[in-house]
């Protein structure tokens, strides 16, 4: 029989299973404090639950959690771990220290429909979902857990392809019973899948960065085949629909391919795209990746394009670069890892 896990269940979920299991209701409030707020690794540690309800737990549900079956360290401090999931594969979570922040990069699916021309972990096809439980033992088993400040779903896979077991790791690490974070903490980034783009800003306060990547639409249908069902034109209609205004945040992250998208033509389109959206839009350096003929944009022309952007009033910045030297490109080490493993 397979167990069910315990962590990736909400409040409601751990009442309907104690009350399944002929226990009191209270029990469920007792599991969450011991799951997500004591953060045990076993049932046996839950010591106010009697022995024989630990036991009848036991029998049919495990914690959950794993630990990372490798890590990569980089002279920065940033450190790439390997998590397996229970389809026997493998995900990347990537921990990036910064002063007096720590910020967790997860996956949320194994690796993506989407294939990105640009993109490793798109090179690797889909082979399933995270459950919820498995997108929040990225974070419950990192040894770094407890210093966390910040968490983006920038990881492998297309959180929004993946809507449901996101928006239960959401509510689980913002509610009382669980995390209890603020939704400020956290950012979910996407291609831009309209629907499921617009239920997450109605359901959530969480940050939204937009990968976009290019100025024209012609240009992003060939490094992003997602531009043909979600033009990027009604992707920004529908998202001057939302109020960013305020505390919630909207970025768009564009990735500077030499001679591609990164001459004062193409921003001075991104600058009338984006007219008229509270926004910041983030630069990234492009890792290069075996069998595409992509390079990176070089500085001179990232600060040409970020100034350009600056003085027409968007904010703008230069992403650092983090842990080049471990192969930082998401999907390379799982990619390698998921070889191992097969052969
Ligand atoms: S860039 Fe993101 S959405 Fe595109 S293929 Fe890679 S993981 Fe998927």
């Amino acid at each position: 029989m397979t167990k069910t896990a315990l962590i990736g269940k909400s409040l409601s979920d751990l009442r309907q299973l104690v009350s399944e299991l002929g226990m009191p209701a209270f029990t469920a409030r007792q599991l969450a404090d011991w799951i997500y707020v004591k953060r045990v690794t076993s049932i046996e540690e839950m010591t106010n639950l009697s022995k024989k309800n630990r036991s009848l737990l036991a029998e049919h549900c495990e914690l959950g959690r794993s630990q990372p079956v490798a890590v990569q360290e980089s002279t920065d401090g940033t450190k790439k771990y390997l998590f397996p999931t229970h389809s026997g594969h493998f995900v990347e979570t990537v921990f990036i220290p910064e002063g007096d922040r720590a910020t967790l990069c997860v996956s949320s699916q194994v690796g993506c429909r989407m294939n990105c021309l640009f993109c490793m972990t798109g090179k690797q096809g889909f082979s399933g979902q995270l459950s919820a439980a498995e997108i929040l033992n990225q974070i419950l088993s990192l040894p770094e857990s407890d210093s966390l400040t910040n968490v983006v779903f920038m990881g492998m896979g297309e959180p929004l392809d993946n809507l449901s077991n996101l928006l239960l790791a959401i509510e689980i690490m913002t509610s009382d019973y669980g995390l209890a974070w603020s939704p400020k903490r956290i950012t979910v980034s996407t291609v831009g899948l309209i629907p499921a783009m617009k239920t997450f800003l109605e359901q959530t306060d969480c940050h939204l960065a937009v990968s976009l990547h290019a100025a024209f639409a012609e240009q992003r249908s060939e490094l992003m085949p997602v531009e043909r069902p979600f033009p990027m034109l009604k992707l920004l209609e529908e998202l001057k629909k939302f109020d960013f205004s305020h505390q919630r945040r909207l970025s768009f992250e564009y990735i500077m391919f030499d001679g591609k998208n990164d001459t004062p033509r193409h921003a001075a389109e991104l600058v009338k795209q984006l007219r008229g959206l509270p926004c910041r839009v983030n630069l990234i350096r492009f890792h290069a990746i075996p069998d595409v003929p992509l390079r990176s944009s070089n500085e001179v022309r990232m600060t040409a394009f970020r100034d350009q952007l600056s003085a027409n009033g968007i904010i703008c910045t230069i992403r650092r670069s983090r842990g080049e030297d471990i192969a930082a490109a998401c999907g390379m080490l799982s990619t390698r890892e998921q070889q191992r493993a097969n052969s």
